[in-house]
C-alpha cells in the first residue's frame, strides 16, 4: 500500500509549515500557495481519496475538516474562505488523500482557478 505524500507530511518524514493538528487532522501551508493564505487541511486517516468517499464514510469527519477551515480562516484571514475539494484528476487533483484547500484574503470572484 503506497503512502501519500501528505501522510509522509503527518509522519514529519517531509517538512511543512503545520499551522494546526489534532488526533484526527492537520493542517499545513500549500508549498505552492495561489492566495495569501492557502492552507491545506487534511484528515490523517488515508482511508478515503477524496470529498465523496469521506462524506460517505465518516461525516462527522468531514464536519470536522469544515471546522477546522473555519478556525483557520479566523486564525489567519478574516473568517472568511473559500473551501475547495478538487475531486479527480480532471478537476486537477493530483493527491489521492482527500484533502481541503482553504484559500482567504482579499479573494475576489473569479480570480482562482482553484
Ligand atoms: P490537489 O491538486 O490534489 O487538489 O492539491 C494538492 C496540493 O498539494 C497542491 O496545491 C500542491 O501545491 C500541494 N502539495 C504537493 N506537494 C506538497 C508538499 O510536499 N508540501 C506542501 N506543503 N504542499 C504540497
Amino acid at each position: 500500500m503506497s503512502t501519500s505524500i501528505f501522510s509522509r507530511i503527518i509522519d514529519r518524514e517531509i517538512p511543512a509549515d503545520i499551522v494546526l493538528e489534532t488526533d484526527r487532522m492537520i493542517a499545513f501551508r500549500d508549498i505552492a500557495p495561489k492566495a495569501a493564505v492557502h492552507i491545506l487541511v487534511v484528515p490523517k486517516t488515508e482511508d478515503y481519496a477524496n470529498v465523496v468517499e469521506l462524506a460517505a464514510g465518516d461525516p462527522q469527519l468531514l464536519a470536522e475538516l469544515v471546522a477546522t477551515a473555519q478556525q483557520i480562516a479566523e486564525e489567519h484571514a478574516n473568517g472568511e474562505f473559500r473551501l475547495i475539494f478538487n475531486t479527480g484528476p480532471s478537476s486537477g487533483q493530483t493527491v489521492f488523500h482527500v484533502h481541503a484547500h482553504v484559500l482567504s484574503g482579499a479573494l475576489e470572484e473569479g480570480s482562482l482557478g482553484r
